[in-house]
C-alpha cells in the first residue's frame, strides 16, 4: 500500500481505519449479503446506520432533542440557496458577513432572493483575516445572520463566535468538529461533508426544529428544511453510502476522543506556523490572530519558488499543496484525519527547502 500525504482542501483525506472498515464491509455488510450501497433505505439494516450516524454527531456537538440533523444533497453550496429561500421573506432582511470566497458566495445567493445587509467586509484583505468581534454591524430585527467560521481558501478562522442578536447560521464546512465550539450559539450550522465529515455529495445540516418550522411553505418540498426534519432525511432516497461513511467517521472521532483530536489539530497547525514564523523565507497569508488550524496558507519569495516547492513536495509524496488560484502560494489542508506524520514530513521538507533555496 502506498498512501500519499494528501493535503487536499476537499474532497480530503479520510481516516484510514474508516476506509479499511468500509473495504472489509463493502461486498457483504455485516452478514447482510449486500453492500450498504445496495440496500433499501427503508430497511432495518440501513435504518440502524442512519440513526447511529445522527446520534453520534449530535452527541459530539452536544445537541439536544430540539435539534434535527439533516442530510441534504447539493453540498454546502446548495445551502447558500436554501437558507434564503426558506428564511428570507419579502419585507425582511438578513445579515451576512463577507469574510472570504465562501461567505461571499453565500451572500450572493441570498441577494438573488431578498434584502441583504453586509455586516462586515474583509473578503479581499491581504493578509487574509476575519472580522474582529466589534467590527460586525448587526442589524436589529434581521431574519437571521450568516457567518463562515473558517474560510478554506484564505486560511482564516473565526476564533470567537459572535453574538449577532438574530438566529445565527454558520457555514462550518472546513472546521466543523475540529476545535472546541459552543454549537448552542447557533440556530443552524452546516458543512459540506467532504472536508471533515466524510465523502462529497451532501451537506450535514444541524437545525433547531422550531426554526425549520418557520421556513417558507411556498417553495418546493425538497427545498424546505421541514421536509428533512419531519421525515428524518428519508423523504426521498438519501445518499446512503455517504451517510454510512459519515457515521463511521463520527465513530472514529468519538473513539479518538474529541478533546484529543482538537489538541492534536492545534499541535499540527502550530508545527507548520512555527516554521513559517522562524524563517525569513516563508510568509503566512493570514493575520496571526485569525490563522486557521485546518487550512494553513503561506507564500514564498517568488511564484517560481512556489512552483518549485509544490513540484518537489509532490515528488516526495506530499500531494495537493498548491494554494487556491485566488490567493496563490501554498495551502496545507490538515483536517481531523490528516496524520501528524504527514505534518512532520512537510515541516522537514520546508526546512530543507529553505536551506537550499533561501
Ligand atoms: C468547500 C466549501 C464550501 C462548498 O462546499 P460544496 O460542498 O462544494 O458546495 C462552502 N463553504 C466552505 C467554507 C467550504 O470550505
Amino acid at each position: 500500500m502506498s498512501r500519499v500525504y494528501n493535503f487536499s482542501a476537499g474532497p480530503a483525506v479520510l481516516p484510514l481505519e474508516v476506509l479499511q472498515n468500509a473495504q472489509a464491509d463493502l461486498v457483504d455488510y455485516k452478514g447482510c449479503g449486500m453492500s450498504v450501497m445496495e440496500m433499501s433505505h427503508r430497511g432495518k439494516d440501513y435504518d440502524a446506520i442512519h440513526q447511529e450516524a445522527i446520534a453520534t454527531f449530535k452527541e459530539l456537538c452536544g445537541l439536544g432533542d430540539d435539534w434535527s440533523v439533516c442530510f441534504i444533497q447539493g453540498g454546502a453550496s446548495m445551502q447558500f440557496a436554501m437558507i434564503p429561500m426558506n428564511f428570507l421573506g419579502a419585507g425582511q432582511s438578513a445579515d451576512y458577513a463577507n469574510q472570504g470566497t465562501w461567505s461571499n458566495k453565500a451572500l450572493k445567493q441570498a441577494q438573488m432572493i431578498g434584502n441583504v445587509n453586509v455586516v462586515a467586509n474583509c473578503q479581499k484583505d491581504i493578509p487574509t483575516r476575519m472580522p474582529a468581534n466589534d467590527e460586525f454591524k448587526w442589524t436589529a430585527g434581521a431574519a437571521y445572520s450568516h457567518i463562515c467560521t473558517n474560510e478554506t481558501i484564505s486560511g482564516a478562522e473565526l476564533k470567537v463566535i459572535p453574538d449577532s442578536g438574530s438566529p445565527l447560521i454558520g457555514d462550518m464546512s472546513s472546521d466543523i468538529l475540529s476545535c472546541e465550539r459552543d454549537y448552542s450559539k447557533f440556530t443552524m450550522f452546516y458543512a459540506g461533508a467532504q472536508k471533515n465529515l466524510g465523502p462529497s455529495g451532501m451537506a450535514v445540516v444541524a437545525i433547531r426544529k422550531e426554526f425549520a418550522e418557520k421556513g417558507s411553505t411556498s417553495i418546493p418540498t425538497m427545498l424546505q428544511y421541514r421536509t428533512y426534519v419531519d421525515e428524518n432525511s428519508l423523504y426521498n432516497t438519501p445518499p446512503t453510502w455517504g451517510i454510512y461513511i459519515f457515521g463511521e467517521t463520527m465513530k472514529w472521532v468519538k473513539k479518538m476522543g474529541k478533546e484529543n483530536l482538537f489538541k492534536l489539530n492545534a499541535e499540527k497547525a502550530k508545527k507548520i506556523y512555527d516554521v513559517i514564523d522562524g524563517s525569513g523565507f516563508y510568509r503566512g497569508t493570514a493575520l496571526k490572530e485569525y490563522r486557521s488550524n485546518m487550512n494553513v496558507t503561506w507564500r514564498l519569495p517568488t511564484e517560481e519558488l512556489e512552483a518549485q516547492f509544490i513540484k518537489e513536495a509532490t515528488a516526495a509524496g506530499m500531494k495537493s499543496l498548491k494554494g487556491h488560484r485566488s490567493v496563490g502560494g501554498i495551502r496545507a489542508s490538515i483536517y481531523n484525519a490528516f496524520p501528524m506524520a504527514g505534518v512532520d514530513c512537510l515541516v522537514d521538507f520546508m526546512k530543507e527547502f529553505e536551506k537550499k533555496n533561501g
